[in-house]
């Protein structure tokens, strides 16, 4: 389906309703395997969107996907910032081809694996994005494939970030990025207009 500026915008309010309702619990997931900042990290990034998207209201889907990448880079801070940034900043830069929504999550997944250099198993937002993106391109994205991606992270020994420097005691607890991701992609199945 294709993504337009209104179900844009639609994903992007109920993803920072759902941030914000569980923001403590993400600095929570962050607190063990990192430095605890992730929750108000991302409550951050997605108030500034917000903010970025009322005061400027973006008429075209490319300015309105950099608009977001702007906002999440400049205001998230940490690893995850320049991540999600870039997500969207390949979503954007695809845009000027396609509207689709699968299409251009293939080009955000290969923008945050080409800055981040993780792939699936690492313990990072990628466990979630690289399998859910599959699953959207069949079109069979599901809550419950959300809640197994993020909980996949659980057993694994962090190979990349913060979460790496623990080695082995990086097991047992979920990735927090994999956690907000998943956040992004339930408040996707909840706009029900893009998939
Ligand atoms: P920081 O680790 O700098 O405090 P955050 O707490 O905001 O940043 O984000 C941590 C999350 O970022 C991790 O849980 C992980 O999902 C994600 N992350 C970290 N490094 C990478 C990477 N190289 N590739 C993909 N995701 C990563
Ligand atoms: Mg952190």
């Amino acid at each position: 389906m294709p993504l337009t500026v209104k179900n844009l915008t639609t994903w992007f309010s109920l993803y920072e309703k759902i941030i914000t309702e569980n923001k403590n619990y993400l600095s929570e997931l962050d607190t063990p395997i990192g430095d605890g900042d992730h929750g108000n990290n991302m409550a951050r990034g997605v108030k500034a969107v917000q903010q970025s998207l009322i005061s400027k209201e973006p008429t075209e889907l490319t300015d309105a996907c950099k608009q977001i990448a702007m906002a999440l880079i400049s205001k998230v801070g940490g690893a995850s910032g320049p991540l999600y940034g870039t997500a969207f900043l390949e979503m954007a830069k695809k845009s000027k081809e396609t509207s689709d929504i699968g299409e251009l999550l293939i080009a955000a997944v290969a923008g945050i694996k080409k800055r981040g250099n993780a792939k699936v198993g690492d313990k990072t937002m990628i466990d979630v994005w690289e399998p859910l993106t599959a699953k959207i391109n069949e079109g069979t994205l599901s809550s419950k494939d959300v809640t197994e991606a993020v909980d996949s992270t659980k057993k694994m020994v962090a190979k990349k970030g913060r979460a790496s420097y623990l080695g082995d005691r990086s097991m047992n607890h979920l990735d927090p990025g994999a956690m907000s991701s998943g956040y992004l992609f339930t408040a996707l199945i909840e706009t029900k207009e893009i998939l």
